[in-house]
């Protein structure tokens, strides 16, 4: 795994602050969030609507985005959509608890992850830090060792010319769907993938049998490739949406 190379501070980069949209129409967040963000270094702009929000990123041009899902005038979810057509910028949603509906389409629209209101200010701090570290090319971030031939990851590593697969440097037999759904939610490390997306690019879409193939495969995989299958620390059930691998925190 890259050793960091600069441990004191992932809050600037290229010698910039990191500079944050945070979008929220909650007076008690927008200020506890500033506050919060600004002491943990970052460079916050505020938008109060969903109109403000894309006139603020053009002008700002931010490295995150915290975009909150029920805004006024522009949802959360339209002005992910709208962004997505031209940047890529990470964007976290900001939802509500029982908008679980909503969290599936909002990483369907393009969100990098979201965070469930109420959330404490360390863990979106750090899941910040995760989509941050996701820019391939930018510092020491990239967690994906890939390229055509390989891809290592938490310990494992994948041969995917050969279909092989080494779990700390020993083969373990892989059948082919499991395979390719170890494939792609490595090559999405820390993102969660929703159980559309995994059956859809590993079954195909036109894929009709029954959904708890996904989890039997999950299963198998998760006893071949965790050390204690029932506290799997590798593949990471988002309950009610999908799977995210989290091998990169190993
Ligand atoms: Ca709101």
């Amino acid at each position: 795994m890259p050793k960091s190379k600069n441990k004191v501070s992932k809050t600037e980069r290229n010698d910039q602050p990191i500079k944050v949209l945070l979008v929220e129409d909650e007076e008690s967040f927008i200020e506890a969030l500033t506050v919060g963000l600004t002491r943990e270094g970052f460079e916050v702009t505020v938008a109060v609507d969903g109109a403000e929000a894309i006139d603020r990123f053009e002008e700002v041009k931010p490295d995150l985005i915290l975009l909150d899902m029920m805004l006024p005038k522009i949802s959360g979810l339209d002005v992910c959509r709208y962004i997505r057509t031209t940047s890529q910028v990470p964007i976290i949603m900001v939802t509500a608890k029982g908008e679980e509906i909503d969290t599936v389409v909002s990483l369907e629209v393009g969100a990098d992850d979201y965070v469930t209101k109420p959330y404490r200010m360390r863990e979106l701090v750090a899941r910040m830090r995760a989509v941050l570290r996701r820019i391939p090319g930018e510092d020491d971030a990239t967690v994906v060792t890939l390229d055509e031939d390989v891809s290592e990851l938490g310990g494992i590593r994948l041969e995917p010319d050969t279909r092989r697969a080494f779990v700390a440097g020993d083969e373990v037999h892989l059948r082919r769907k499991e395979f390719e759904l170890l494939r792609l939610l490595m090559e999405n490390a820390g993102r969660v993938l929703t159980r559309d997306v995994l059956i859809d690019r590993v079954w195909g879409s036109d894929y009709v049998g029954d959904t708890k193939t996904l989890d039997v495969h999950i299963k198998r995989l998760r006893g071949l490739i965790e050390e204690s299958p029932k506290e799997p620390q590798l593949i990471t059930t988002i309950r009610g949406v999908g799977y995210r691998f989290d091998g990169a925190k190993l």
